[in-house]
C-alpha cells in the first residue's frame, strides 16, 4: 500500500469542482477525506445549533458520496493544531489539502499548521471566485467601496470549474488499521440541544436548487428579489435563489453558480432575463467583496469599518433587544421576519436590512447584538457577509446607507408585503387582520390582543437616532 495524502474538508463540502480536492486527487496517492470538528469555532459566541445541524447532515451526505467511492468520511473532534499531526502520524500521509479560508481566525490557523507539519501543506484559492489580492485598485490598495469593485472584478477573467475526483481517488480506510473509528456525531453529541428542521444538505440538493432557479425564478429576480411573499407555498422558495447556506459550506462552488448564470445569459436575447441575471452575479460579487474586505480589514469583526462613528451612545435596553430576538416588537414586518429567522434559520435579504435596521436605528442598540444573533441563527451565518450587511445597515460600514437614510418599518412593510402575506405566515395573531391594518395593526380601534403594542415609536426614534450619529 502507497503512502496516501489527506483532503481536510473545511467549507468546501463537495466533491465536484473542489480545486484541493482535484489536486489531491491528481497527486497519484489515495485521498484520506478528513472533516474536524473544532470546539473553538463549534461553542465560540458564534456557535449556532442550526448551522451546526445543516453542517451534519451535509457531512452525512458526503459520507455517502464518499462510501460510493470505496472510501467514507474521516471525522475528528478537537483542535486541529493536535488533531492533523496525529492523523499524519497514523496514516503515514504524505501530504495535507485544503482549500484557503479567508477568516482571522482561519488565516491564523492554517498558517499555525503550514509551519507546524513535517509534510507538505498544499493549499488553494477556492472558495471565492477572486481571492483576496487579485481584485485591487490601480495603486495596488484593496478596494472599500462596492461599486468600483464590482466593475473591476467583471472586467477579470473567471476561472473554470476542474473536474471531480476519478472513483478511485480516495484511501479505503480500512486500509488503516491505526485509524480509530469515528461515526458522524449527532447535535447532541456535540452537546446542543436538538433544534429546528433545516433543509437537505447535499452537493445534489445544491444543484438542483441552482438548477430550478437558473430556468425558473431566476429570471424574474430583477423585480422580484425584495418580494417578501414570493411562492410562500414553499418556505425555502422566496423570489431569491436560497443558495446562501450552501454557498456557505461549499455544498455549491461560486465557479458553478457564476458559470450556470453565465450560460444562462448567454442562451437567452431577452432583456428582463438579462438584467435579473446580471442583477443575481452582483450579488455573488457582494459576497466575494465583504470576503475581501474581511480579509484585508480584520479589525471590522471587532469594530466599526469607519472610525468617524465611534461617538454614537448605542443604548443598553436588555428588554427591548429580547423582543426583538422574540418577534415581538409590535411592528409586524420585524416580528415576522424574526419568528421566521427562529423557525428556518433564514430570512431574504429584504427582511434582514429591515429587522437590521430596526435594531440599530429604532433601537439603538448596537450592530454587534444583531451581528451575534444572527451567527447564532442563521444556517448561511458567514462572518464576512453577515458583519458587512450588519456594518452596511448601522451605517458604520463600507459604502454604507447614509446615517440619515433610515428605513420606516411601516412602509418598507407596504412596499415588499403589500397584503401582508409574509406577515401573516409568520404572526398567527394577525392572521383575521384586515390588509388595510395589517403593516400597523395598533390603528385598529381593537387590535388583536395577544400581539403588543410598538415598543418605540417610529418617528421619536427616527429623531433619537439622528442626534445620536450627528458630529
Ligand atoms: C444584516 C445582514 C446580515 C446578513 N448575513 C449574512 C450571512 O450571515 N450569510 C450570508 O450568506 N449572507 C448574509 N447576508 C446577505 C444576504 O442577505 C444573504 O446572502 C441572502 O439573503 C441569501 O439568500 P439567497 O441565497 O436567496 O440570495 P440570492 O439573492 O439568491 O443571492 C445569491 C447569493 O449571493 C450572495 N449574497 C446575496 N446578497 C448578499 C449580500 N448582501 N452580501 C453578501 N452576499 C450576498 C449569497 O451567497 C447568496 O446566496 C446578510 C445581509 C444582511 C443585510
Amino acid at each position: 500500500m502507497t503512502s496516501p495524502v489527506i483532503h481536510w474538508f473545511r467549507r468546501d463540502l463537495r466533491l465536484g469542482d473542489n480545486r484541493a480536492l482535484q489536486a489531491a486527487s491528481e497527486s497519484g496517492a489515495s485521498v484520506i477525506p478528513v472533516f474536524i470538528f473544532d470546539p473553538a469555532l463549534l461553542h465560540g459566541s458564534n456557535a449556532s445549533p442550526p448551522r451546526t445541524q445543516f453542517l451534519l447532515n451535509a457531512l452525512v451526505s458526503l459520507d455517502v458520496s464518499l462510501r460510493k467511492q470505496g472510501s467514507r468520511l474521516l471525522i475528528r473532534q478537537g483542535n486541529p493544531l493536535v488533531v492533523l499531526p496525529e492523523l499524519v502520524a497514523e496514516t503515514g500521509a504524505l501530504g495535507l489539502y485544503f482549500n484557503r479560508d479567508y477568516t482571522p481566525y482561519a488565516l491564523k490557523r492554517d498558517q499555525a499548521i503550514t509551519t507546524q507539519l513535517s509534510i507538505p501543506v498544499h493549499t488553494y484559492d477556492d472558495a471565492l471566485l477572486l481571492a483576496p489580492g487579485e481584485v485591487l485598485k490601480s495603486d495596488g490598495k484593496p478596494f472599500v467601496v462596492f461599486t468600483p469593485f464590482k466593475k473591476c472584478w467583471l472586467s477579470l477573467p473567471k476561472p473554470a470549474m476542474v473536474s471531480a475526483p476519478r472513483p478511485d481517488s480516495f484511501a479505503r480506510i480500512s486500509d488503516f488499521p491505526a485509524l480509530a473509528d469515528t461515526a458522524i456525531p449527532s447535535l447532541v453529541d456535540l452537546r446542543f440541544a436538538p433544534t429546528i428542521n433545516v433543509p437537505d444538505a447535499s452537493e445534489s440538493e445544491a444543484a438542483r436548487r441552482l438548477d430550478d432557479f437558473i430556468i425558473g425564478r431566476g429570471k424574474a429576480y430583477a423585480t422580484r428579489r425584495n418580494d417578501l411573499a414570493s411562492d410562500m407555498s414553499d418556505d425555502t422558495c422566496p423570489g431569491t435563489s436560497f443558495l446562501s447556506p450552501y454557498l456557505r459550506f461549499g455544498m455549491l462552488s461560486p465557479r458553478r453558480a457564476y458559470w450556470a448564470a453565465r450560460e444562462a445569459y448567454q442562451a437567452t436575447g431577452d432583456h428582463t432575463e438579462h438584467e435579473s441575471l446580471e442583477t443575481w452575479v452582483s450579488e455573488l460579487v457582494w459576497r466575494e467583496f465583504y470576503m475581501h474586505i474581511l480579509y484585508h480589514f480584520p479589525h471590522v469583526l471587532k469594530r466599526n469599518f469607519r472610525e468617524n462613528y465611534g461617538h454614537v451612545e448605542w443604548r443598553r435596553a436588555p428588554d427591548e433587544l429580547q423582543a426583538w430576538k422574540d418577534g415581538q416588537t409590535g411592528y409586524p414586518i420585524v416580528d415576522a421576519a424574526m419568528r421566521q429567522l427562529q423557525a428556518m434559520g433564514w430570512m431574504p435579504n429584504r427582511a434582514r436590512m429591515v429587522v437590521a435596521s430596526f435594531l440599530c436605528k429604532d433601537l439603538l442598540i448596537h450592530w454587534r447584538e444583531g451581528e451575534r444573533h444572527f451567527m447564532n441563527w442563521l444556517i448561511d451565518g458567514d462572518p464576512a457577509a453577515n458583519n458587512g450587511g450588519w456594518q452596511w445597515t448601522a451605517g458604520t460600514g463600507t459604502d454604507a446607507q447614509p446615517y440619515f437614510r433610515i428605513f420606516n418599518p411601516v412602509s418598507q412593510s407596504k412596499k415588499f408585503d403589500p397584503d401582508g402575506v409574509y406577515i401573516r405566515r409568520w404572526i398567527p395573531e394577525l392572521r383575521d387582520v384586515p390588509t388595510r391594518f395589517i403593516h400597523a395593526p395598533w390603528e385598529m380601534s381593537t387590535p388583536p390582543a395577544d400581539y403588543p403594542a410598538p415598543i418605540v415609536e417610529h418617528d421619536f426614534a427616527r429623531q433619537r437616532t439622528l442626534a445620536a450619529f450627528k458630529y
